[in-house]
């Protein structure tokens, strides 16, 4: 397995980390009950996926 030859530095380590956890959820509106949802998600508030009841 390969192994580090240095050390990782401290800048080095948090440059890395400033694109971790960078994106917000994306949030839409469901077209059924206007509730705030995630997209590609089913509608926690109504059920509805894709203008149909999946639970
Ligand atoms: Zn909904």
């Amino acid at each position: 397995m390969a192994v580090p030859k240095r050390r990782t530095s401290k800048s080095r380590k948090r440059k890395r980390r400033t694109h971790w956890k960078l994106n917000a959820p994306n949030l839409i509106e469901c077209p059924q009950c206007t509730e705030l949802k995630l997209s590609h998600h089913v509608c926690k508030e109504c059920g509805y996926y894709k203008g149909r009841a999946v639970k």
